[in-house]
């Protein structure tokens, strides 16, 4: 049998760490058979959101190295863990489609893994993520999230806390609440708002359509949202996926990722924020992360976000009412 090799490899140029692995083939569905849905090998039956080991993960609490450290090529192994959320008995759909009920279930279980693998000794920082639609390569169209848990804080999130911190040390007040006030008086790029939680198109958005969703109580982390807080964040992850939906008319591919406070760091700064990133700058052009983004890590952004939010407020409209045809009632405002 093939070995396999979960690793971490130093990039000592970036100062940050690659996830190695080898023998991650792809599970051998046959045609028609989704592995997330009821009563499939691994799900059983009797669930309403259930998370499941990766079957093939990139990091594993058993890795092994295919190799010993060499001076600043430094090798260590990719000790961690990779978890599926599956988040309704549903196959088909987007986090819009499922009912609100289900939904604070899906949030309860992420802050549940999130606690559970954060006290692992050698775990830093877990990250939820969910990545939705073809064109970021998601081939299972039956609704789940991942959760990574990695033995380092990653460089997105450590440079944010770095800035968290700066801020903070330095106005004696939180950057994003900050933000969140900044947002609320130029107006603008508002987009929904609940009392939980508030949806925008942010000032310096990298990506056209990008949207983040800030607490509105300075918190660290899902575990500490209140059950009134936990309906308001499902409720703006109803609206705003119904939003991207009703933007072009199709399903919208997009990335969205939690950031929480990490694990072994008394973080008091961290201010939980969820950030989607959708891949189109227009209905039939995606907008790539190209030379310039990768080579320079300088994003450019087509447009004036002032003017893309205009945008997504259009598509809000029409979504909250496609919404409460649908039964739903809304828990918060759309700005306009
Ligand atoms: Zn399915
Ligand atoms: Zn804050
Ligand atoms: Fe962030």
């Amino acid at each position: 049998m093939e070995e396999i090799y979960n690793e971490l490899r130093w990039n000592p140029l970036l100062g940050s760490w690659i996830i190695v692995s080898s023998g991650r083939k792809r599970r051998p569905w046959r045609r028609g058979e989704c592995p997330f849905c009821p009563g499939s090998p691994e799900t059983g039956y009797g669930w309403e959101v259930l998370t499941l080991d990766n079957r093939y993960p990139a990091l594993r609490p058993d890795a092994k190295i295919s190799r010993e450290s060499n001076d600043v090529y430094k090798v260590e192994p990719g000790y961690g863990y990779c978890k599926v959320v599956v988040e309704t008995p549903m196959h088909e759909g987007d986090l819009c489609d499922i009912p609100l009920e289900t939904l604070v279930k899906y949030l309860r279980e992420l802050a549940r893994v999130t606690e559970e693998l954060c006290k692992d000794a050698s775990i830093q920082y877990v990250i939820p993520f969910r990545n939705k639609g073809e064109e970021i390569g998601v081939s299972l169209t039956h609704p789940h999230s991942q959760v990574y848990a990695l033995p380092f804080i990653p460089p997105r999130v450590a440079v944010e806390m770095r800035n968290m911190e700066k801020y903070w040390r330095d106005k004696g007040e939180c950057l994003l609440c900050h933000i969140l006030r900044l947002e609320r008086e130029e107006g603008s790029r508002l987009l929904y708002v609940n009392k939980g939680f508030t949806a925008f198109l942010p000032f310096f958005a990298m990506w056209p359509y990008e949207v983040h969703i800030y607490a509105n109580r300075h918190v660290g982390k899902l575990a500490e949202l209140s059950s009134e807080e936990l309906l308001d964040l499902a409720d703006s992850l109803k609206v705003v996926t119904a939003m991207y939906n009703n933007l072009f008319g199709f399903s919208l591919p997009y990335m969205l990722i939690f950031h929480q406070r990490p694990c072994k760091v008394e973080a008091e700064y961290f201010h939980l924020h969820l950030e989607f990133y959708p891949v189109h700058r227009e209905k039939d052009k995606l907008k790539y992360a190209a030379g310039i983004e990768w080579g320079a890590w300088t994003f450019t952004y087509d447009a004036l976000p002032e003017e893309k939010a205009c945008e997504l407020r259009a598509a809000l409209k029409r979504a909250i009412n496609a919404l409460k045809n649908g039964g739903y009632d809304p828990r918060g405002k759309p700005i306009s």
